[in-house]
């Protein structure tokens, strides 16, 4: 087993100016090559806390990853803090120093004299290449209490820390033979609560695992094996997954990359798509933006204008804006009016005795018939922003449906 933690350094992760994304994406990273990760610590830029934290992560696991503070500036300490904890001393590498002036120089730039503390190494550290950046990144391995240890700092800007992570830490990392095979199945239209019901013993077992998350787009279930290698890993997730299929079918639209917008796109088959929004400030053209079948748009909650693009007088004096009516009329409106082949429409309330509620309608043409018409009523508390999201969201879930 390779035990791990993780180490972000930066006063503005510590006072929440930034979200510590990074080390999200190192903990998924981690968990996904069987590595398993113990701790993560956020600190300031404080060499002493930092230097304690740097010993107490080493004395207690494998591989301690550290992030940010490479910059070349005095509040940068993370080498700093390595050599102190390590009781080493940081000398100027020739070679780095050379490389650094290099990337100046091919800008046409003299290296700021402040930049060659990022040309240090110690005797236990090798540097490793930044090919998006300025400073390298360290590859420690020491000993303690007679265990071979790793310690590995990355710069904090996320392209830097990804591809270097990628390309040069991963290779010199050793990885335990375990396999993680895993898929995620998307829902939507059923609660974490009744999901986990529905899945009963399912979530209680290790391995295979089921675990269920709410996300914006529904529930997600990811299930996911662990085993010697891939093939085994495979052949136990197989009959675990098949039976959340099976289980949830009713309610998934998608499974591991594919997204809400794209899984409408598929369900257009070829046709195109008009929108109307009212009251969703344009949340359901940006869910759609990428998808080719997206024709065309119109985003207003001016009523005069509405009523060209087909809600009627007598809805607006009657059921109102917000209601099943008026999203049926301008999911027609979106195709008579967007010349699109299939129209959709959502009309949200954001404030008033309504907020929170939402219609969307979808309206298709069929062959020798009246078109087909579906409707969704959503009645949900939360601010304006997650109503949007909630409207524009059932109404992709609508196109598919
Ligand atoms: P630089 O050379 O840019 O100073 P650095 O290695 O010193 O790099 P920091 O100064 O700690 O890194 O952070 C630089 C920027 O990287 C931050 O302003 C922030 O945008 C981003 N960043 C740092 N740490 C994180 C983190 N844990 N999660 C997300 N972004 C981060
Ligand atoms: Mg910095």
């Amino acid at each position: 087993m390779l035990l791990a933690e993780i180490i972000s350094v930066g006063t503005e992760l510590l006072f929440g100016e930034i979200v510590d994304s990074n080390a999200a994406f190192l903990a998924r990273e981690l968990g996904a090559r069987g590595v398993t990760l113990h701790r993560k610590t956020v600190l300031g830029d404080n060499l002493p806390r930092l230097t304690d934290a740097i010993g107490t992560a080493l004395d207690r696991a494998d591989l301690v990853i550290l992030g940010g503070g490479l910059g070349p500036t005095d509040d940068d300490l993370t080498r700093e803090a390595i050599a102190a904890a390590l009781n080493e001393t940081p000398t100027e590498d020739p070679a780095q120093l050379a490389h650094l002036r290099g990337l100046y120089e091919s800008r046409g730039r003299a290296m700021p004299e402040i930049n060659r503390k990022q040309a240090w190494l110690i005797p236990s550290a090798s540097a490793l290449p930044n090919p998006v950046g300025t400073a390298p990144g360290w590859f420690v391995q020491t000993t303690r209490g007679g265990s071979a240890k790793l310690l590995v700092a990355l710069p904090g800007p996320a392209r830097e820390m990804q591809r270097m992570w990628r390309e040069q830490v991963l290779p010199r990392l050793p990885l335990p033979g375990a396999a993680l095979e895993h898929t995620t199945i998307h829902t939507q239209g059923i609660g974490e609560s009744n999901l986990a019901e529905l899945l009963g013993d399912l979530t209680r077992q290790a391995n295979p695992s089921v675990a269920t998350y709410a996300r914006a787009t529904g529930v997600d279930v990811r299930v996911a094996a662990s085993a010697p290698d891939r093939d085994q890993a495979a052949a136990l997730l197989h009959p675990v997954r098949q039976r959340v299929r099976e289980l949830l079918a009713r309610w998934t639209w998608g499974e591991d990359d594919q997204t809400l917008a794209g899984a409408a796109q598929g369900a257009l088959q070829g046709r195109t798509l008009g929108v109307i929004e009212a009251g969703s400030a344009g949340m359901l053209c940006t869910l759609l933006a990428d998808q080719p079948a997206f024709l065309d748009a119109a985003v207003t909650q001016d009523h005069a204008r509405l009523i060209t693009l087909g809600l009627t007088p007598v809805t607006l004096r009657g059921t109102g804006l917000v209601s099943e009516q008026a999203a049926r009329e301008l999911a027609a409106g979106a195709r008579e009016h967007l010349g699109a082949d299939v129209g959709l429409a959502v009309v949200v309330a954001t404030t008033g005795d309504r907020a929170g509620q939402a219609f969307v309608a979808v309206n298709v043409p069929q062959a020798g018939s009246a078109p087909l018409e579906r409707t969704l009523h959503v009645n949900w508390p939360g601010d304006a922003a997650q109503v949007r999201e909630r409207a524009a969201v059932s109404a992709l879930s609508l196109l598919r449906s």
